[in-house]
């Protein structure tokens, strides 16, 4: 193996989540997954809230690590014919609706997530009848069925610009599921507005009275925040945008240390591109907790090293298959959003 994998590895496990690791193990299988990753050329993508060593391999092998839009851009202009997913199922789902010839492989088909659990398909359509002069938005956090039900999909990088534009031609809007990025949008753009009740169990667990007083003992750090987070917190942040945003500042800003109000996995993301700069973890528990910040997704932390092996080895992963009528369905309004993306990235 290469000594700065070698290097990064134990900087990552060291620095990031001081986990007590057998190394040679974990490095006798970082190698193993490389190389069949290769030898048999297949993509591995990872989100950024994965563990950093899943990360690193995605980086070795010429996946990516990135967001749920970007992952998907990635894997459809990728000439791969199997890709593996190190994420949470929705993003494997999106995928497979945008590389519908892809074999798509997830690490454990367990790696949900609340907001996509929070908003089954049967209720949302009961909503949708309650509403039925709203334009409907789901934000990416949703199922294939979800998906299908809806005018736009959005990404949080993508939100904001998507509801600006139908609120400035006068449509009334559906949002769903993540009320706190929902109450968000309402209040940035004055759009009329109904709301799903549904949150990020990571990101819900932000505190703004914790927050104030971490702010106190770091004068001169910037809040970085993830816009799933409660409005409270939101509005004491400098920024507030989607992961790769929230890197993208830490990178620009001038400031030496930030406060990171999103999944704690974004850490070694943040540490590879902005070595010299210092990322707080924002408070995630109150008075009294057990755990002051703990802001990591358990279903993220599913996916692991030895669950990429057993995929690779043809011993699990799971496929994800969608039928032919699902695709085309969930595709419309994941199209147009990527259509609006390029237009708004080429002005
Ligand atoms: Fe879902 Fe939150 Fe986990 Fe992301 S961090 S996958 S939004 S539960």
């Amino acid at each position: 193996m290469r000594k700065n994998v070698i290097e990064s590895y134990n900087a990552v496990c060291e620095k990031i989540f001081s986990k007590s690791l057998d190394h040679m193990d974990h490095l006798e299988k970082m190698t193993k997954a490389i190389n069949l990753i290769k030898e048999n050329k297949i993509l591995f993508v990872a989100h950024y809230y994965t563990d950093p060593m899943l990360q690193k391999i995605a980086e070795e092998t010429g996946g990516i690590v990135s967001d749920s839009l970007e992952i998907a851009k990635f894997c459809k202009s990728h000439p791969a014919k199997t890709v593996i997913l190190a994420g949470v199922y929705f993003m494997a789902e999106t995928i497979k609706i945008l590389c519908p010839d892809k074999k798509i492989i997830i690490l454990t088909k367990n790696s949900q997530c609340s907001l996509d659990l929070g908003c089954p398909v049967d209720e949302f359509r009961s909503f949708k009848k309650q509403h039925p002069d709203r334009t409907v938005i789901a934000y990416v956090n949703t199922s294939a069925a979800v998906k299908s039900e809806a005018d736009w999909v959005v990404t949080s990088r993508i939100a904001m610009a998507v509801v600006q534009q139908l609120a400035a031609r006068g449509e009334r809007l559906l949002w769903a599921p993540d009320k706190h990025m929902g109450q968000y949008l309402l209040k940035n753009t004055g759009a009329d507005m109904v709301l799903w009740d549904g949150s990020c169990i990571v990101h819900d667990s932000f505190k703004s009275s914790e927050l104030k007083k971490l702010k106190y003992f770091h004068a001169g750090a910037a809040v970085l925040a993830h816009p799933e987070a409660p409005l409270a917190v939101l509005e004491m942040a400098d920024f507030v945008g989607s992961t790769k945003g929230i890197i993208d500042a830490a990178v620009r800003l001038p400031n030496e240390k930030f406060i990171i109000a999103t999944d704690d996995g974004l850490f070694y993301k943040l540490s590879q591109l902005a070595p010299d700069k210092e990322f707080i973890r924002a408070p995630s528990g109150g008075v009294g907790a057990s755990c002051k910040s703990c802001a990591h997704c358990p279903w993220m932390e599913l996916n692991e090293l030895s669950l990429l092996l057993d995929a690779l080895e043809g011993r699990g992963g799971d496929e994800i298959n969608l039928c032919s009528e699902l695709i085309r369905a969930a595709s419309l309004p994941l199209l147009r959003m990527l259509d609006f993306y390029e237009k708004e990235n080429s002005l």
